[in-house]
């Protein structure tokens, strides 16, 4: 159902007034985790007035120790909830479990189905029953077919809207955090019909390398971008040595408008 043979033309998703994989570039932006109302809606209000379509913010965050912060929950989502409200932006957070999908797949407008989830083959199972947007990441050691196969149990279930999301893979390589895989596009692009955006922030863990990469992303034919945005990231609670600030995401919005089409 993903292979582009027999369904040849892209699939295009509609999200609310947005879309993902049509003539215009997704953006979606905001911090890695909710931290607080003021946070969550000071950097909805940024990113919406820099021209981003949709807010990202972990409320079920998948840390690697028990002992780091492990998102704002159930509160999270609520203080989300609250920033759609405020901005109209339509919400992508993830979820890590099936009771959690049961319980919250309503208040979600992309449900993100994480890196360390991609081959949880019951949760894919789950989703494939929802009509939900589901946005898969690339596991960190997943091939392309593995991802495409993921993305597979979605579809079979009877859910046509998944978005692939390229995030960077484990390599040999630690000056990143991971290696981005931006000839992972063009290979889906070929093998599938179904939308692929692009992690700059999760694949190089730098904040300065986001807007390059960004921008490297759309030149090989993503369908978006999603971009960890963060008022404060060296006070950050998870992830603000790749975070950029507003104004740098105003700047690289700018960047983007020059070589794709976004409203
Ligand atoms: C995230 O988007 O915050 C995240 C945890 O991503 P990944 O699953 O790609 O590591
Ligand atoms: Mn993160």
């Amino acid at each position: 159902k993903a292979n582009r043979t027999f369904h040849p033309e892209n699939t295009v998703i509609n999200v609310g007034s947005q879309t993902i994989g049509g003539n215009k570039l997704a953006i979606i932006a905001g911090p890695c985790s909710v931290e607080s109302r003021e946070q969550i809606i000071g950097i909805a209000q940024d990113v919406k007035a820099a021209g981003a379509g949709f807010l990202r913010g972990g409320a079920f965050k998948p840390r690697s120790s028990p002992y780091s912060f492990q998102g704002m929950q159930a509160e999270g989502l609520e203080l989300l909830k609250q920033a759609k409200q405020a901005t109209g932006l339509p919400i992508v957070t993830e979820i890590m479990s099936i009771s959690q999908l049961e319980q919250y797949h309503e208040d979600i407008d992309v449900i993100q189905i994480g890196a360390r989830n991609m081959q949880n083959f019951d949760l894919l199972k789950a989703a494939g029953q929802l009509t939900k947007p589901i946005l898969l990441k690339r596991g960190l050691s997943a091939t392309i077919e593995e991802l495409l196969m993921s993305a597979e149990y979605i579809l079979a279930g009877g859910n046509e809207n998944v978005i692939l999301c390229e995030r960077g893979i484990r390599t040999f390589e630690t000056y990143t955090r991971n290696t981005l895989d931006l000839s992972a596009v063009l290979a889906i692009k070929k093998l599938s019909h179904l939308p692929v955006i692009v992690d700059p922030s999760h694949a190089a863990g730098l904040w300065w390398m986001v807007e390059s990469l960004s921008k490297a992303a759309v030149a090989v034919g993503a369908d978006g971008v999603i971009i960890e945005v963060h008022q404060d990231p060296s006070n950050a609670k998870c992830d603000g040595q790749q975070s950029i600030k507003p104004e740098r995401f105003a700047a690289l919005m700018n960047s983007l408008r020059e070589i794709a089409r976004i409203d």
